[in-house]
Parts: structure tokens; sequence; C-alpha cells
């Protein structure tokens, strides 16, 4: 059987492929049928229904009931079934890494990794969940205490993207389930498999808890499903990660009822490389950043702009190693490029290419879409590198495939420093350098506007330890590591007096 896939969906009780109801848990959809096709061979890997508006109306009731239990269990208690969950996780990790891999054309490593993410930001919330600590503070008036503490929300949407089809999910509900919180999780009309088998996961550990499994929802379908959350008052926070052009909808419509979004959008990310870097460890931050899950990473390097006196070496270097890659089936080991999600996304990759040449750019890698044996999806294309300047309309716009743009900079850093902020997006950057005084100008208030900024390490990718978002058009929002766990939360303030008198603030006096 075809690379183990049927083996690992019984595994993750992903049932009855391909005829109609691929679901083990489907009470939350009845509507049409989604497809999912995979981009490594073309082939239809199952089906999942479509969550209808009255499928919504009962997910969201029993999420709302599941929410009036589980805030009411202490939160370390909580933390013991997200490390319950966990252990499904680690047992779980091979079969899951394989459909991620499978379903959405990342290398089979990178799909594990995507999963031991998931384990790490579930350790992570099981020792968060003894630390949702608030202030306290010293009252200005005599006789009194004043402290701050964090209650749950309610239902989180979470809206999530192709590109991380399982790791995006659980950075949000890991942390949103130890803070009290119930979800309902859209995933990607794009990788719909994934998302059944995470849910098949949640949904059994809350079972063998004797907890309702409504803590979890999945609701599946397009941006029409997506919608029905938005704007829809009874859900307080909606997590959405995907597009610009979405993050935009997205934080109208919570917006306009006066909900919180927190936005993961896209990104333009830099590498500037000075004339003080490591060029070889240059040539792997860059050209991993570029070509890594074939550019279709929110962190994934769009451009290097490259001090004038390294740039020959630096293009050199890095065109010599575009020479060397192995494009193929992302489940062997031995290519280090898998496919574009489909063929949608092989067609903005190839206007991207047009369009830079058109803008004046000069194309030094070629770029173009490969066919015949192991390429029949029609989604794998070569990574291609293009001269091009930072202006341009196509430089501006984020491309999500393995396009990578090089420029020149001249005079000192704070010159590579306004082509890197002078884009829409703010989410990684990075330099290479070993100047001190480079590096600890790119970290500075003048530095980058970037949410990640690294010194020595390309821009793709992230620790679970830290808040991870950007900034300008990627939407602000922070979630994983440090103290992003206070979004999913509301703060109240509470002043207790303990004598016989009532003295008001700011020394007010009202004697009656
Ligand atoms: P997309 O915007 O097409 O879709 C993302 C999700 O949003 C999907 O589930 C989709 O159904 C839903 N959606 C779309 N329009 C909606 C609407 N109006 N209302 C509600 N839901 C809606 O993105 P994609 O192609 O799946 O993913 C690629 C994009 O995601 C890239 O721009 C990438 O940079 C970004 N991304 C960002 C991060 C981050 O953390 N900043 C992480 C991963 C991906």
């Amino acid at each position: 059987e075809k690379f183990g896939i049927t083996q690992a969906l019984e595994e993750l009780g992903v049932k009855n492929i391909n005829n109609g109801t691929s679901t083990g848990a489907d009470w939350f959809s009845s509507g049409g049928e989604i497809e999912s096709y995979s981009p490594v061979d073309g082939a239809l890997i199952g089906k999942v229904k479509a969550t209808t508006a009255e499928d919504y109306e009962k997910v969201v009731q029993t999420a709302e009931a599941a929410f009036k239990i589980w805030r009411t269990m202490p939160s370390p208690q909580r933390g013991e079934i997200v490390r319950k969950f966990n252990d499904e996780l680690r047992r779980l990790k091979a079969p899951l890494g394989k459909l991620v891999s499978y379903e959405m054309g990342k290398s089979y490593q990178e799909g594990l990794g995507e999963v031991q993410e998931m384990i790490d930001i579930c350790d992570f919330a099981v020792g968060l969940s003894r630390q949702l600590h608030g202030l306290t503070m010293h009252s200005e008036r005599p006789g009194h205490r004043m402290y701050e503490q964090y209650h749950p929300l309610g239902v989180v949407g979470v809206i999530s993207a192709f590109n991380f089809p399982v790791a995006v999910w659980s950075w949000n509900t890991a942390l949103a389930w130890v803070c009290g919180d119930v979800c309902v999780w859209k995933g990607s009309e794009k990788t719909p498999l994934t998302s059944v088998a995470c849910q098949n996961i949640a949904a059994r550990v809350f079972a063998e808890n004797g907890l309702p499994e409504g803590i979890s929802c999945l609701i599946t379908g397009d941006y029409t499903v997506g919608e029905m959350m938005t704007k829809d008052k009874r859900v307080p926070l909606v997590s959405a990660t995907g597009s610009i052009r979405m993050g935009r909808k997205v934080a109208a419509a919570v917006g306009e009822r006066l909900g919180k979004s927190l936005l993961e959008l896209g990104g333009n990310n830099a590498i500037i490389v000075t004339p003080d870097a490591d060029v070889k460890m240059t040539v792997i931050g860059a050209v991993f950043g570029a070509v890594g899950t074939a550019g279709q990473r929110c962190t994934s390097t769009r451009r290097l702009i490259i001090h004038e006196s390294m740039y020959d070496k630096v293009k050199g270097a890095i065109v010599d190693a575009y020479k060397q890659l192995r494009i193929g089936n992302p489940l062997d080991e031995n290519n280090h490029v898998g496919p574009l999600i489909d063929k949608d996304s092989v067609k903005n990759y190839q206007d991207a290419l047009k369009k830079v040449v058109e803008e004046g750019g000069k194309i030094i890698v070629e770029g173009g879409v490969l066919e015949g044996e192991g390429y029949e999806s029609g989604c794998y294309v070569k990574p291609a590198i293009a001269e091009a300047e930072n202006h341009y309309e196509i430089v501006q716009h984020e491309t999500f495939g393995p396009v990578l743009y090089m420029m020149k900079y001249s005079g000192g850093v704070e010159n590579a420093l306004e082509l890197q902020n002078g884009v829409t997006q703010g989410l990684s950057s990075a330099i290479m350098t070993n100047n001190l005084r480079e590096a600890e100008k790119f970290l500075s208030v003048e530095g980058s506007d970037c949410g990640i900024a690294n010194v020595n390490i390309g821009t793709s990718g992230a620790e679970i330890g830290g808040a991870f978002g950007g900034e300008k058009d990627t939407g602000g929002g922070r979630e994983s590591g440090s103290d992003a766990w206070k979004v999913y939360m509301r703060r109240q303030t509470n002043t207790i007096n303990y004598t016989t008198e009532l003295p008001l603030a700011q020394g007010i006096k009202f004697d009656l």
C-alpha cells in the first residue's frame, strides 16, 4: 500500500475512506462533501462532510454547555487532561506526521516536526496550568486589598491555514484549554482529514476522562463556515491564521460585534547579509528558509538583502546550493522540496515569476513546473531566484511558494533595514553578522519592525517558548509561548474593603 497512508488513517481513527463519510467524529457536519486530494500524488485521500448552518448551531450549543463544566475544573486538573492528550500525541506522532505530510505535502520530517510542536506546546500548557498568575496591588485606601485574576473567556474560535494543519490548532487549543476555554476549530478546507484526525484524538481523551467532547469541536468547510463563527457573538475570541486578505475580513466581522481577534497573517520575511556575515551559515539559513516546505511557511525567506561587497560571493554560493536541491515525493527523505498545495498555488507561483520579469527583475535560477513520473499531481515546481528591487509590486506581495528575491544594499546596516522594513508585512526577520554593532542596531528601536527578529538564524521556523506573531499587516496577534495565554482569558480587577468605612477612591468626599 502506497506510503502506508491507509494504515496511518486507521491508527488515527479516520474511517471509511472514500465512501463519503470519512470521519470518526461526524456529529458536527452533515452538508456537502469536501474532497481531499494529496498534492504528493494527486490521489483522492478521503471525503469529509461540510458543516451546515444547523450543524453549526448544534456545535456552538454543545460547546457552550461543555464550557459550563470545563470552567469549573481547577486549571491544574485541566492541565492533567492536556497531559493525557499529549500522551496520545506522542503515541500517534508517526501516523499523524505521515498524514500531515501526505495531505499537505511537506516532508515527512517536517510532518513529524509539526506534531513535535504540538507535543511541546502541550508540555508548556501543562506547566502553565499552575501559573495563570495575576498581580496584587497596594490599594490607596486603608483596609482595602486589590488584586487581579484571570477567568476563561468561553468559546474560542480557531481558524487555521493549510500549511500548518495541526500545529496552529494546538498552539491555540492547548493554551485555551488550560485557561478554561472550549474551542471550535475550523481547519483549512485543503487539509480536512488532518483536522478530523486531531478531533478524534481530543474526543477520545475527553470521553475517557468523563468530559464532554464539546470542549473541542470541529467545523469543516470553506470561508463561509468560518464566517458563521466570525459573526457569532457567542464566540468572544476568534484566533485566525491565514492570508492578509482573510485577516481583514475576519477583523472587520469580529470588530463589528466588538469581539476580540488574534490575527496571524502573511509575512514577507527578509534576511540581511552584512559584510561580516558567515557565508556558510547564510547559505544554509537562506536556502532552507526559501525552499523548505516549498516556500509555504508564513516565516519562509522571501527576500535576501545583501551588502554589495558580499553580493557576488553570496549569490554564487546560493545559486550553487540550488543546483543540489532534489524535488520530489516529500515522504522520501532524500528529497529537499515537495509539492505546492494545489494547482491554484502553482499558478500564483508562475504568475509571480512572470510579473517580476515584467517589472524589470532578472531570473537567476529558473523556475518551472515539473512533469513526468513522480510529478503526476502537477504541484511540483522548481525553486526560483530573481534579482529584484524592493519596491516592485510583486516583491511587496507574499507569494506562497519557493520564489526568492535578491537585492543589494550599500553603506551601513541602516540602509538594509530601510529595505527590510519597507514592506507592509512584519512577521519574521533576520540578520547574518558577526558585528556586534550591526546586530544590536538590528534589534534596537531603530531596527527590525517585525514580531520576530533573529541574529545568525534564518527567518523560518520558531520555538514554541516565545510569543509568535507579527506586526503591521501580519495582524499584531501573538500566540504560543511567553504570556500569549493572556489573550485567551478575561482580566478582572478585584478590590475588597475589610473595614467598616466606605472611603472613595481619589479622596472624593460624599457625605450623607
Ligand atoms: P487563507 O487565508 O486562504 O485561509 C486560511 C483560513 O481562513 C482557512 O481555514 C479559510 O477557510 C479561512 N477563511 C478564509 N476567508 C475567511 C473569512 N472571510 N472568514 C472566515 N474564515 C475565512 O490562507 P491559506 O492559503 O490557507 O494559508 C496561507 C496563508 O496563511 C499565508 O498568507 C501565510 O503567511 C499565512 N500563515 C500565517 C501564519 C502566522 O502565524 N502568521 C501561519 C501560517 C500561515
